[in-house]
């Protein structure tokens, strides 16, 4: 098989995909929505997850011999040179990266923290599935993103899973060009179909607006607004999923 556009070799070398319950492919859709998972499906204040996520990857670190300082320092490096923490590491050190998700991400109280939100289950469930295809895109392992899913009560509404494919020799992940034109791949996006996209990240959302997915929002809940705002670089910013349906009226019926 011939790699997609834009990708050198095929999409299974970039990411890793899973089909939930209802998958259904993009083959025949009229758009595609993807969500980010990680801190856009939840509240990262109510939940404090990045915090608990930070404390784990700074002690893996340290595991690895490294002082507190230089943990620290690594740390930062890794993830503006590579998106992850973890592609530094496996570039770099020798570490087994299924040792290193259970860890961080797999010993995360996840159970404790997230709860379903009923308003948010409602939302998505106005999305016409005969006409939109609803997949998630994260950067973490597909252990953790079903996790976080079942634990949201999102796994039923959720078509599919784009993740970060930890044992791939040299995985894509967000804001890589390759990782969103793998997603597209993997699940068959014709060529030039709409595509929607929330995210908490500024540059996953502007690395896919390069792209081409024209309608990206930012999910920014630390500054919260009473509506949707669009900000100086043109992408439209919103501090709950549920203005969403302002941005994008024909997603929702
Ligand atoms: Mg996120």
């Amino acid at each position: 098989m011939s790699p997609a556009p834009g990708l050198d070799r095929p999409w299974r070398e970039y990411v890793g995909f899973v089909p939930l319950a209802a998958f259904e492919d993009a083959r025949d859709a009229e758009a595609v929505l993807w969500l980010d998972i990680d801190n856009t499906l939840y509240s990262q204040v109510e939940t404090r997850i990045p915090e608990l996520m930070a404390d784990r990857i700074r002690d893996y670190f340290r595991g690895l011999g490294l002082s507190e300082k230089d943990a620290e320092e690594l740390h930062t490096h890794y993830y503006k040179e590579y998106g992850l923490a973890i592609r530094g590491l496996v570039k770099h050190h020798t570490i087994d990266p299924m040792d290193y998700d259970e860890k961080c991400d797999g010993s995360l109280p996840l159970e404790q923290v997230l709860r379903p939100d009923a308003a948010l289950r409602a939302l998505l469930e106005r999305i016409d599935r005969r006409r939109m295809r609803v997949y998630a895109l994260t950067n973490a392992y597909k252990t953790h993103a079903q996790r976080v899913l079942k634990l949201l009560e999102l796994d039923t509404l959720v078509q599919g899973v784009v993740y970060c494919d930890y044992n791939l020799q040299d995985f894509s992940c967000k804001p890589e060009a390759t990782f969103y034109r793998a997603a597209e791949a993997a699940v068959h996006t014709p060529p030039g179909m709409p595509t929607y996209f929330v995210d908490d990240s500024m540059s996953n959302i502007l690395a896919a607006r390069a792209l081409g997915w024209e309608w990206c929002v930012f999910f920014d809940e630390l500054h919260p607004t009473d509506a949707p705002h669009t900000q100086p670089n043109g992408v439209v910013r919103v501090s709950s999923l549920l203005q969403l349906p302002r941005v994008w009226p024909r997603v929702f019926s």
